[in-house]
């Protein structure tokens, strides 16, 4: 996929968002809607644009890349949430919540690669697994690669070039962004935010949700702006621009 293609994919994609936004404005079905539509926009897509290519290596229990820093939407946290509720995964028993409030006491504030140093795995590996990973968020969809010893290598603090999948990375960014453009648009809340202390504050709280679809920034604590909210919005609109 060029440039232009690219360009255009997102601003299908964002219409696509857009369309749906407005179709459920302020409805709890919202939430599943968006992310029905963009986790199968994702696995659409990535198949189509890597026929032909080599096998990605990534398969169940390979978590070695589950110590690096991800980043999610407000909708992507929120079903996270959700999820961990309905399974029952925040029960005393598999006490998921206490991992998640340790895991957030030692990263909070890290970057990415504060984060490769202290090599914490991420707090929903259980079992060697992911424990969310029916709602995992694009940045882990998106994070794929041909060759897992050159994880393990990495992950040892060799220096090496991970064969990373560029399908998988590019429909991450694309569907992301797109997804962020929409809700801007719409009025809500469009950040991105480091899921630990995110998905902490959304079990804290019972009515994160609720809050979210009136446009409150739910999550402002836990935003990263490795790229700030003004650029990303000047890009969006930019691009807007340009295809009319
Ligand atoms: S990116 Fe590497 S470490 Fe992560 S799942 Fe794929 S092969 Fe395993
Ligand atoms: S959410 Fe799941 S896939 Fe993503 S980093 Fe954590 S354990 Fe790995």
């Amino acid at each position: 996929m060029n440039e232009t293609e690219a360009l255009e994919f997102f601003v299908v994609q964002t219409q696509a968002f857009t369309e749906t936004l407005a179709s459920q404005r302020g409805c709890q079905g919202l939430i599943d809607s968006l992310l029905s539509q963009a986790f199968s926009s994702f696995d659409g897509n990535v198949a189509l644009d890597a026929a032909g290519l080599p096998e990605i290596a990534c398969r169940k229990g390979c978590a070695t890349c589950c110590t690096l820093r991800v980043t999610a939407t407000a909708p992507e946290i929120l079903l996270i949430v959700r999820y961990i509720r309905w399974t029952g995964l925040a029960d005393s028993r598999l006490n998921l919540t206490k991992r998640v409030i340790k895991a957030d006491q030692s990263t909070r504030g890290m970057d990415e690669t504060q984060r490769v140093k202290l090599k914490r795995p991420c707090p929903f590996i259980m079992r060697g697994v992911c424990a969310i990973y029916p709602v995992r968020p694009l940045a882990c969809r998106g994070h794929a690669c041909y060759d897992k010893h050159a994880c393990l290598e990495a992950a040892a603090g060799k220096v090496g070039r991970i064969p990373i999948s560029e399908p998988h990375s590019l429909f991450r960014s694309l569907i992301q962004n797109a997804m962020q453009s929409a809700l801007r648009d719409a009025g809500y809340a469009w950040a991105s935010y480091e899921l630990i202390q995110s998905v902490k504050i959304g079990l804290d709280g019972e009515h994160c949700a609720a809050s979210w679809l009136r446009g409150e920034d739910v999550f402002a604590s836990a935003r990263i702006e490795d790229v700030s909210l003004e650029e990303m919005g000047h890009t969006f609109d930019r691009i807007k621009l340009q295809s009319l």
